[in-house]
C-alpha cells in the first residue's frame, strides 16, 4: 500500500506557504542549515539563534539523536513508525535510517505544516519507497490519526510501533493537554511499542534568553513551551524508560566523542518502552 497509488499523478492541491509568517518547521530548517525557509523565517530564526551558541548545536544536536534513536528503535526489531512533527525533510530522515536496518520497515510521517507534506512528497516520488506515508494531520486530535486510514493503512497497530516525537511536544501548550494527547497514543498501541521523544528546555538558560526564545515564536504560527527535565520526565509515565535515561540530546548513546557543550544542550531526549 504505497502512497503513490493514492493519486500521486494527480496535480497536488494548492497549499498557501504563507510566507510573511513565521514556521517553526522552517526555522528549524533554518537551524540546520536548510534553504527551505523564507525571509521572515530567517528573520525570526536570526533572533532566536542571537540568543546563545547553544541554540544550533541543540537543533543539531536533536537532528542527531533521532537518528540516533531511529537506528537503535530498528535494531531492537521495530519495523513501524509514527513521526509526527517530522519537519521538512534534511538528511537522514525516519524511513532512511530505520530502513537501512529493515528495508521492509514502514514509516508514516505526519506534520500539520502543508509545506512539510510538499517537501516529503518531492522527496519520497520515484524513489519507489513502498511503506511510507506522509499526511497532514494535527498531532492535538490524537484520535483523528489513530483512525486515519491513510495511517492505519501503513502501520498494522496490533504490532509494535515506535512512536516518535522528536521537537514537537514543546509546541504543545497546557491548554491543549500533551500528556492526555501522548496517553492517548501510547494507550492505542501494543506492548513492545515504544515512545521517543525530545523536548526543548530552558533549564540551561538565563531567565532572558528563558523569556526571549518563546517571546520570538509568539508570532509564529505556533508557541514555544519550553518544559523542565521533570516536565519532559512525565511524558513516560507509565514506560520503561531505556538506557541511559532522560539526558541532554548528545548524551544519549552517542557515537561521537564528548563535547563540552554536551550536558548544556537545550534538548531533554529519551526512548521508552511500553510494558
Ligand atoms: N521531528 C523533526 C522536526 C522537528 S521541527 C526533528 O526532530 O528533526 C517541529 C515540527 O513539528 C515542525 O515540522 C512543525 O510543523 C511540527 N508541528 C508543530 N506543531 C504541530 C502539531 N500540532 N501537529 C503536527 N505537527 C506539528
Amino acid at each position: 500500500l504505497d502512497w503513490m497509488s493514492d493519486g500521486a499523478d494527480a496535480p497536488p492541491p494548492p497549499v498557501d506557504l504563507r510566507p510573511e509568517i513565521p514556521h517553526p518547521a522552517r526555522m528549524y530548517d533554518y537551524y540546520l542549515g536548510g534553504k527551505d525557509n523564507f525571509p521572515a523565517d530567517r528573520e525570526a530564526a536570526e533572533k532566536v539563534l542571537g540568543l546563545s551558541p547553544l541554540v544550533r548545536i541543540s537543533a543539531l544536536a536533536n537532528r542527531a539523536f533521532l537518528q540516533r534513536a531511529v537506528r537503535h528503535l530498528a535494531e531492537q526489531g521495530v519495523r513501524q513508525f509514527l513521526d509526527i512533527g517530522t519537519g521538512i525533510p534534511t538528511a537522514g530522515n525516519t524511513h532512511e535510517v530505520a530502513q537501512r536496518v529493515h528495508p521492509d520497515a514502514r514509516v508514516a510521517y505526519l506534520d500539520n505544516d502543508p509545506i512539510v507534506l510538499v517537501h516529503s512528497r518531492a522527496l519520497l516520488a520515484g524513489t519507489g519507497h513502498g511503506g511510507v506515508t506522509v499526511l497532514q494531520a494535527d498531532l492535538r486530535d490524537p484520535k483523528a490519526i489513530l483512525s486515519d486510514p491513510q495511517v492505519r493503512s501503513v502501520l498494522d497497530l496490533d504490532r509494535p510501533v515506535a512512536l516518535l516525537l522528536f521537537a514537537i511536544l514543546h509546541f504543545i501548550d497546557d491548554a491543549d493537554d500533551p500528556y492526555g494527547i501522548v496517553r492517548t497514543l501510547v494507550d492505542a498501541l501494543p506492548s513492545g511499542s515504544y515512545l521517543a521523544m525530545s523536548h526543548g528546555t530552558a533549564d540551561f538558560s538565563t531567565p532572558d534568553q528563558a523569556a526571549k526564545g518563546p517571546a520570538v515564536y509568539r508570532n509564529a504560527t505556533a508557541q514555544l513551551t519550553m518544559r523542565s527535565r521533570e516536565q519532559v520526565l512525565r511524558f513516560f509515565d507509565g514506560l520503561e524508560l531505556q538506557e541511559p535515561g532522560l539526558v541532554t540530546a548528545p548524551l544519549w548513546r552517542p557515537d561521537q566523542p564528548a563535547q563540552p557543550t554536551d550536558g548544556e544542550v537545550a534538548i531533554w531526549a529519551g526512548v521508552g518502552r511500553k510494558p
